[in-house]
């Protein structure tokens, strides 16, 4: 082959995580396609690639965090631990990738720096940074929603004479923590899983927190032997659950509204929640989501719970200041965070009351002057999460259309899977479409089935392009800011979901609120009524 002919592909994939190997797999094996993955890490893996940050450990169950389209690989791995840890899933994912002889069509160490869609030809140029060109009929992004790491822009970042890591990129040898002085700034989900463990190696640990979150006891420990036969034989039963549930988890809500139950059942039903842990305590009511009443039983159960936990009354206000509803930012899990403040070796700082203001070379100072000496600082930061992998791809649709443009006041989608003036192009778990408040690998399955649906149609009626209508597209819009503004969800104003860790991006709630299930038959009607509101030219 030429290298010209080497180039051109039907589909091009970027990123080789959940999405991208299951996406190449659907159309390489079942649709025949020549399909090329580009992936800008060396191994498949995505998300778990670079989180390697100590703790670093899924919050789904681990007999549902993988994929379910196949009843005979699900049951040809067995998970050792509830929630398993990144190298576990990297474990997982790499045996995927061989039993489906995956990695031979993903180029590693390919980052992708540009798209642009070739009218005249009716075909997307995908550029890279070290390796050429290549064009194909269709691009698929498979970049994640939290893959675009969002490091605060610290006075003073480059002065700092230790070591700083982002713990999205953590190095592939670890960190040694041992005699050092750490300062871990950020308490979402990383934050507190990595807390803990930083805490037994650290000389000493300072937590530098803007927005405490409520967390609920992971409750993690090594599967039985029963359980894992329990899972394999009752495969068909989870994989329909997983279908069927609001969030994608093989577990339902509760039919019962905590209004309506009395002070001592509430108690009782939460505390028996409390201790099976994880994140199903959310479910035993249907109420928390929509109710602020509801969701105050919950939030004064875990704020109780945490006073209990922290001895030291001051770190323990702190760590339940919340500005939020129960469960309205991301939902946290932990493995002994609130008690690791009962350590010695750890402290708190609280940076909304005095704020970051510089990295100094010796640590960094906060506006009340104080400075923090510092060996190492960990940025659990998170992302510039669900748009940020997309703005940054630096895609250039119809008419020299940039996407960053298009989305400049939030990002504008027919159901988070196609952009309008981008013909071809499709978003696995783009913005707009149920994506991080669910279970995410049901989702990305149930994109990736999609995607390739509407492949499989596009060649069948002989067409070569798709993209959304206009119409389609504001009444999408209108129909996720009404399920978010349905939930209580759009009250919290310092979540990511909303983009507010990022400085300068637009407000807007990024996910579909509605649910994964309700969501699901949306795209299947829209398939049903001959692609509803997608021009198939
Ligand atoms: C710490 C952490 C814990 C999580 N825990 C859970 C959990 O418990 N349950 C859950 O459902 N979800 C969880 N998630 C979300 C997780 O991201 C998804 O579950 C899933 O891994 C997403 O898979 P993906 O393939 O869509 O994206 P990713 O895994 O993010 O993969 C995207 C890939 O695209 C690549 N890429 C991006 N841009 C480019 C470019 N320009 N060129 C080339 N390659 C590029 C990246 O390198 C990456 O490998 C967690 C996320 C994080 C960060």
């Amino acid at each position: 082959m030429s290298e010209t002919s080497k180039a051109q592909f039907d589909a091009i994939v970027i990123g080789a995580g959940f999405a991208g190997m299951y996406q190449l797999h659907l159309l390489r094996d079942k649709l025949g396609l020549k399909v090329r993955v580009l992936e800008q890490g060396s191994g498949v893996g995505g998300t778990w690639y670079w989180n390697r940050y100590p703790g670093a450990r899924c919050d789904t169950e681990s007999h549902a965090y993988c994929y379910t389209f196949s009843e005979s690989l699900y049951c040809s791995w067995d998970w050792s631990e509830r929630y398993p840890e990144q190298p576990e899933i990297m474990r997982y994912l790499n045996f995927v990738a061989d039993q489906l002889d995956l990695k031979k069509d993903i180029q590693f160490d390919t980052r992708v720096s540009g798209a642009s869609w070739d009218e005249d030809v009716r075909c997307w140029r995908i550029m890279t940074e070290n390796h050429g060109e290549y064009t194909a009929r269709f691009l698929i992004t498979a970049v994640g929603c939290l893959s675009a790491a969002n490091i605060p822009n610290f006075k003073g970042l480059d002065s700092f004479k230790g070591q700083w890591i982002h713990t999205g990129s953590w190095p592939q040898d670890g960190v040694d923590f041992s005699g050092k002085r750490v300062g871990l700034i950020g308490t979402g989900s990383t934050g507190v899983q990595a807390t803990p463990v930083i805490a037994k190696q650290a000389d000493h640990l300072t937590v530098f927190q803007r927005t405490p979150n409520y967390s609920v006891p992971a409750r993690n420990a090594p599967l039985t032997e029963d359980f894992k036969r329990s899972v394999h034989k009752n495969f068909e039963e989870i994989a329909r659950n997983m279908k069927a549930t609001t969030n994608g988890h093989p577990w339902g809500v509760e039919n019962r509204r905590a209004v309506e139950t009395s002070a001592d059942e509430q108690e009782r039903l939460l505390e028996a929640a409390w201790q099976v842990g994880g994140m199903q305590f959310r479910a035993v009511f249907n109420d928390i989501m929509v109710d602020e009443a509801a969701n105050k039983v919950m939030a004064d159960f875990v704020t109780r719970k945490i006073r209990e936990t922290v001895k030291d009354p001051t770190t323990a206000e702190k760590l339940t200041a919340f500005d939020h509803h129960y469960s309205t930012k991301r939902p946290i899990i932990d493995s002994h965070y609130f008690e690791t403040y009962n350590r010695e070796n750890v402290s708190l700082v609280d940076v909304k009351e005095a704020p970051i203001e510089e990295i100094t070379p010796r640590g960094l100072r906060t506006s009340d002057g104080t400075e923090y000496d510092l060996d190492i600082i960990v940025f659990a930061t998170g992302y510039d999460g669900v748009t940020g992998p997309l703005t940054r791809l630096n895609l250039i649709g119809r008419d020299g259309l940039s996407l960053g443009d298009v989305w400049q006041e939030g990002p504008k989608t027919y159901l988070g899977l196609q952009v309008e003036g981008f013909p071809n192009l499709f978003t696995i778990t783009g913005p707009q479409s149920p994506s991080v408040l669910t279970n995410m690998p049901v989702a990305i399955e149930q994109h990736a089935e999609w995607i390739a649906n509407a492949i499989t149609h596009i060649d069948q009626i002989g067409a070569s392009c798709m993209e959304p209508t206009s119409t389609a597209v504001n009444e999408w819009e209108t129909q996720v800011q009404k399920a978010a503004q349905a939930t209580l969800l759009i009250t919290a104003k310092s979540s990511w979901y909303l983009g507010a860790n990022v400085p300068g991006k637009p407000r807007v709630f990024l996910p579909y609120a509605g649910g994964m299930a309700r969501y699901r038959d949306i795209c299947e009607d829209v398939v049903e009524q001959n692609y509803k509101g997608f021009k198939v030219a």
